[in-house]
């Protein structure tokens, strides 16, 4: 295995499928995913699927399909490492030389890294409690109202102002340099040795969902410097995916995720009992931090800044989190800049209502859309509808669209049918119900008709179905049964590389399986891959289908059996 899937998914996640479909194909909104005519076979309507949240593609005519690198390699006549170098290159990312095809066995495992992370992270919460020197770090966290309980949960802390304070301790602990510069904490020096990447700045780590520290953030107080710095991109640290206080959020009981701007808003929120607020990694949302926040909740209160920056930010993270699935509302603080000042005037009861008040994205837009217009003015009022008219027209729900339109007639007195009939000419005629029942019809039927092939063939294709979206369950389901259990050449490969890829990788992606795959053997996976998401195998099915598998072949290899058994 030469790419390690943290590499996979940065690369996929600077090249989404449905980008760089689109500058070969039309694509077409079906819902959450695009549909298109296939670029790999001739047709006149669109038969071929383009699945942005789990980034691959599959034609239900002629059966290609694949994640971006198959797509890329079939288009551009390439290999598949080739395809994710072109890609990589084509995005800015320097793959090490490792991932070239050199040697991956060298380079510092993941969990190195945690280790080194998770000392780091005690060493600057240490810091910040004991160090005479980092009394200005307690100092900064007790003016924003932290209680050393909140310092604690959030183990926060201090990175001194010296150049080795964190490299020497860790080498002490036994912590190798290339482990240490690997994770960014610490890089080489011109004269040799280490210096540490963080320094004179108050300490945020950032753990994943499963506990891992996976990098930090740091924030300068009273010197000059950039405000906040993060880790750089390490084999386990990637800004543009993970969020803040995800660890905690993830197990909030509450119906929706807060999104807010910064690190500090967020640990004020949880301070406050709101253990639902999660915030990006000093970056912008992106794609896959929105799908990140869909994923746990399909709820999100958007909490930034109520200056016009933080509006216009709030917009954005509207397009990305309904891209993703989401159903957004948009929270405003009224007289306080942020939540953090909100709840410190107002206390949480009210930000709690605040949040109940929020409005959803359509009414959020629909105001945005009054900007600069006077409405009692009769040609900015008639410029105003044409502004709103486009925002109804993205409704995807008929009668939701009717609920918003009646609204906008209330407050404008126009009639009804007046903003109906300029909100239906932006609804595009590819959206039209026939049109997508039709769709509809051949992802169903192609989907359950496509499963053929003998017994056998289709109890292995139902074992995939499963462990394709349960990738976490192969290693027990390879306690049960084995390669050579599977009929099929296809079965017996794919097993094989399941199994591979379980033991070496703590994430699943697809494109680590593709990576090993042929084209047709890629194509038959995707297949397999869109089905389970009609079949849904639970692990009770899988594990029959499994053992059917097993027991098939008793009669075939008797002698065997036989032999097996010492009769
Ligand atoms: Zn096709």
């Amino acid at each position: 295995m030469l790419y390690s899937s943290d590499i996979l998914a940065l690369i996929k996640s600077r090249n989404p499928i449905e980008a760089v479909m689109g500058q070969t194909v039309a694509l077409k909104r079906a819902g959450r995913d695009f549909k298109c005519c296939c670029p790999f076979h001739s047709e006149k309507t669109p038969s071929c699927v383009v699945r942005p949240e789990e980034q691959y593609f599959h034609c239900f005519g002629c059966g290609a399909g694949g994640d971006v690198f198959n797509f890329v390699m079939r288009r551009d006549g390439l290999t598949y490492p080739e395809a994710i170098r072109e890609l990589a290159s084509r995005s800015g990312i320097d793959l090490p030389d490792y991932q070239n095809g050199e040697n991956f066995a060298n380079a510092p495992a993941r969990t190195d890294i945690f280790a080194a992370n998770r000392e780091a992270a005690k060493f600057y919460y240490e810091t910040l409690i004991n160090s005479p020197l980092a009394e200005k770090g307690r100092r900064y966290f007790n003016e924003r109202g932290l209680s050393p309980v909140t310092v604690k949960k959030f183990g926060l802390g201090f990175a001194l102002n010296q150049w080795d304070a964190l490299s020497k301790f860790l080498l002490g602990k036994g912590h190798t340099e290339e482990v240490l510069i690997a994770a960014q904490l610490c890089r080489n020096g011109k004269n040799g040795g280490l210096y540490d990447f963080f320094r004179d700045r108050v300490m945020f780590p950032i753990i994943d969902t499963r506990g891992n520290v996976i990098g930090f953030g740091g924030r300068i107080i009273d010197t000059d410097g950039p405000k906040y710095i993060n880790t750089p991109e390490t084999p386990v640290f990637h800004k543009g995916k993970s969020l803040f206080a995800h660890n905690f959020a993830r197990k909030t009981t509450a119906d929706e995720l807060i999104l807010a701007e910064g690190y500090m808003d967020v640990i004020a929120l949880h301070q406050a009992g709101f253990d639902n607020a999660v915030a990006t990694l000093g970056t912008a949302l992106t794609p896959d931090s929105a799908r990140e926040i869909v994923r746990t909740r399909e709820q999100v209160v958007i909490a930034y800044d109520a200056d016009a920056a933080g509006q216009a930010a709030a917009e954005k993270a509207i397009k990305l989190l309904s891209a993703a699935g989401g159903r957004t509302r948009i929270l405003k603080t009224v007289d306080a800049k942020d939540p953090d000042e909100y709840i410190k005037k107002f206390g949480a009861d009210k930000f709690r209502q605040l949040i109940r008040n929020s409005e959803n994205a359509v009414t959020f837009k629909l105001k945005q859309c009054e900007n600069g217009l006077d409405l009692d003015v009769p040609a900015e009022k008639a410029e105003y509808i044409k502004r709103a008219a486009k925002v109804l027209a993205q409704i995807d729900s008929d009668i939701e669209r009717e609920i918003y339109i009646n609204e906008v007639a209330k407050q404008t007195l126009i009639p009804i049918d007046s903003i109906k009939h300029e909100a239906a000419k932006n609804i595009k005629k590819t959206e039209n119900t026939r049109e997508s029942r039709e769709w509809n019809d051949l992802v169903t039927k192609t989907a359950l008709n496509s499963n053929t092939g003998s017994k056998e063939e289709r109890a292995e294709n139902a074992v995939f179905e499963f462990l394709l979206k349960n990738p976490e369950k192969t290693q027990e389901m390879a306690q049960r049964i084995c390669s050579d259990d599977f009929v099929s050449e296809f079965g017996k490969v794919v097993f094989e590389k399941l199994t591979e890829i379980s033991k070496n990788y703590v994430d699943f992606d697809i494109s680590l399986l593709l990576a090993e795959l042929s084209p047709e053997f890629s194509d038959k996976i995707i297949t397999i891959y869109e089905n389970s998401n009609m079949t849904q195998r639970n692990e009770a099915e899988a594990y029959e289908f499994a053992d059917r598998l097993k027991n098939s072949k008793i009669p075939q290899n008797e002698d065997e059996f036989l032999k097996a058994f010492n009769l």
